[in-house]
């Protein structure tokens, strides 16, 4: 199975072809301070191996990317005073995935620093979720 991408800017970055602020390096992830933060200490964690996109990762690889998350989120806060954290994945370029290896973004809050979502919550219609929980629930059966 392919580790790594030739083409991949975050691949290169673990070969140490490319330059990052690194954070966080073991056998499995990696993460180092985003180029063009949110905030101050905005860091991206990756896995090791290559892998475009959440569904193309092992449930295993999965865990073993998001295990370093409660010491890294710790040691963010801790440096950066933040008082909490979003920990974000866009995930396809339609959810705003721009680099094509898996990154989890951890981005420090503070009070009034003026990130935000546009959360546009809706409503399911009648008999909607039910049809839906259907689909999903079919789809995780055949698993
Ligand atoms: P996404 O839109 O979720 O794919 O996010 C990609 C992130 O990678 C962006 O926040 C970029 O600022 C960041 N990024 C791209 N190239 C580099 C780099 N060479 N070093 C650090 N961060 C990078
Ligand atoms: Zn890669």
């Amino acid at each position: 199975m392919m580790t790594t991408d030739a083409d991949c800017v975050f691949c290169k970055i673990m070969a140490g072809d490319i330059p990052s602020h690194r954070v966080l390096d073991t056998e499995d992830a990696y993460a180092f301070l985003d180029i063009a933060p949110l905030a101050s200490g905005h860091t991206l964690l990756i896995p090791r191996r290559h892998a475009r996109r959440m569904e193309d990762m092992t449930p295993d690889a999965a865990a073993s990317l998001a295990r370093h998350l409660p010491t890294l989120v710790q040691a963010i806060m801790s440096a950066t005073g933040a008082s909490g954290v979003n920990i974000l994945q866009n995930n396809g370029s339609v959810a705003g995935q721009v680099v094509d290896h898996v990154h989890l973004h951890i981005v420090p809050r503070r009070d009034g620093d003026g990130l935000g979502f546009r959360w546009n919550a809706g409503t399911y219609a009648a008999g909607e979720a039910e049809s839906l929980l259907e689909r999903i629930a079919g789809y995780l059966e055949t698993r």
